[in-house]
């Protein structure tokens, strides 16, 4: 059976890496009806943080990634915080000392650090030079007699290539040569996490290792550790670093990079691990769609689609889809009221995530929009300023006509539909526009006809009927559209972008609509 795990060492935030990390482990356990184990490795002493624990385990629980065994849920294999098993790695040191594949090093921290210098100085990699390997046993003894303190240090054996097959990276290779007689036991009695994540992946019967590709320089360490203990060791996946925009390695520099701050930010939590589930992931060519719930994520995750090469953390993506995951939820939401309130309404899906509420009653129509107003207000109200809410027909309304914009960026709210409210002080040449063929002349003559043409129109409830006129006069005068509906919007709304401007006139109503296009003309005019 497929067993996987995370084995975070808390520091008392979660690492957008690390939750990646985690996912991943949790997908292909899934997928595969294995097991998800959380295992906290611990036993760097020094860096203890109070309530790292429990926040690790706060944010597992949101994230939704259910584990079979950890900390807080017992298992065959337990405890699962190596804090409490560290009578065991002492044992396993020691059957490493007895096989002669360890071994005590008396070195004090002076010695090394002077070793290090020195290699540092002719310019080679830092590594212990064994000088304890070559101790005699009487020598050992007396130091032990002495009490004097010791590490435990793996024994590499150098002339060995250490060869394993990456479930990513494919065929990886070391030279022994290369590797560092690694700290095994630490003098205070505390496993490093090279011993205490070897034995416990052994314990806990982990058949698939799944980590950043930060570590993928300690697996063939870990690797001569299962072969000097005649353990089999798990298969491994490690998994591709995430980088900055500039291809540089995730800093917090550049950005956030803890899922807390992401949370705080109001992003979605569905949209942080569908975003998170695609960094370094594609479930293939075929697959057009990129919205997927966790339960979706766990039916269609595999290794094999997992990338070789750095994922770019980009923000853009994390905003599309959180946009997609709103509009998703509201558009769930939305489907519900709307055959609630006419069971054989119309609800068509034109284009992709985009969906049309037809109704063939306008009672029903219109109580709908009602609602569809309310859902909308409930995503930014917590944003939106109060002295819009002196006018709620306005603003429900208005509402509708920016819905889109809400689902990508509802702090905002206040910025597009402000205008509806209150109109800047624009620029005349805000109502010209060189590439539309709208001089100030064509801009007038638009304006003019335009304010004709809705004075004239007594129906100004249908958005469909504002619409047909403008259209109309547009043909009359034989011009492009833009020609009269460039200058219109303009003075509308006094923005350079703005919903169209059908709909504009329409929320705006008769007499706005008209005062506007007279303020627009004594712009052109006056000047
Ligand atoms: N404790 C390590 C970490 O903090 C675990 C690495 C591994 O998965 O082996 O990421």
């Amino acid at each position: 059976m497929v067993r996987t795990r995370f084995a975070p060492s808390p520091t008392g935030y979660l690492h957008v890496g690390g939750l990646r990390t985690a996912l991943y482990s949790y997908l292909y356990a899934k997928k595969n009806n294995g097991k998800f184990i959380l295992r906290i490795e611990d036993t760097d002493q020094k860096r203890f943080v109070e309530g790292a624990l429990e926040h690790l385990i706060k944010m597992m629980k949101w994230a939704g990634l259910d584990y079979d065994e950890g900390p807080d849920k017992a298992g065959e294999f337990g405890p699962y915080i190596q804090s409490k098993r560290t009578e065991l790695y002492k044992k396993y040191a020691q059957e490493l000392l007895d096989k002669k594949a360890a071994y005590r090093c008396f070195c004090t921290q002076e010695r090394l650090d002077e070793m290090r210098a020195h290699q540092e100085k002719q310019k080679k990699t830092p590594m212990y030079d064994r000088h304890c390997l070559y101790l005699s046993d009487e020598e050992i003894q007396k130091k032990l007699d002495e009490g004097i303190p010791f590490v435990i240090r793996q024994k590499i054996p150098s002339s060995e290539v250490v060869k394993f097959d990456d479930h990513i990276r494919g065929k990886v290779s070391f030279a022994g040569k290369t590797l560092d007689d690694q700290v095994l036991l630490k003098s205070d009695g505390y496993p490093t996490y090279h011993l205490a994540n070897v034995v416990d992946d052994h314990l806990m019967e982990i058949t698939h290792v799944i980590r950043g590709e930060e570590w993928l320089p300690s697996t063939p360490k870990h690797i001569l550790l299962y072969k000097a203990f005649g353990w089999e060791p798990p298969q491994f996946a490690h998994i591709p670093l995430l980088l900055n925009k500039d291809r540089s390695k995730l800093s917090k520099r550049q950005g956030d990079v803890s899922v807390e701050d992401y949370i705080k930010k109001d992003y979605l939590k569905e949209a942080i691990i569908n975003f998170i589930a695609f960094l370094g992931w594609h479930p293939g060519e075929a697959e057009e769609n990129e919205i997927f719930t966790l339960e979706e994520l766990s039916s269609k995750f595999t290794l094999e689609k997992v990338h070789k090469s750095g994922a770019i953390f980009d923000i853009k993506k994390l905003d599309w889809f959180n946009w997609q995951w709103n509009r998703k939820n509201l558009h769930e939401k939305l489907k519900k009221i709307a055959t609630e309130i006419d069971p054989n309404v119309l609800i068509e899906n034109p284009k992709k995530g985009e969906f049309v509420y037809k109704f063939n009653n306008e009672k029903a129509k219109q109580t709908f929009l009602g609602k569809r107003a309310q859902t909308i207000l409930k995503l930014c109200e917590e944003y939106l300023d109060k002295k819009y809410k002196i006018n709620p027909e306005l603003l429900n309304k208005a509402l509708i006509t920016v819905e889109e914009k809400i689902l990508r960026n509802p702090r905002e709210i206040n910025s597009f539909i402000d205008f509806y409210f209150e109109i800047e002080n624009y620029e005349k040449a805000l109502l010209t526009n060189e590439k539309m063929k709208v001089d100030e002349e064509m801009a007038k003559t638009a304006l003019k006809k335009s304010l004709a043409t809705l004075a004239n129109l007594d129906n100004f409830n249908s958005e469909d009927k504002i619409k047909e006129v403008l259209l109309n006069l547009v043909k009359q005068m034989s011009v492009k559209n833009g020609q009269v509906l460039w200058p219109l919007r303009s003075a509308l709304t006094g923005k350079q972008f703005s919903p169209g401007v059908f709909e504009v006139a329409f929320v705006l109503g008769k007499e706005k609509t008209i005062n506007r296009i007279k303020k627009a003309l004594s712009k052109l005019e006056n000047q």
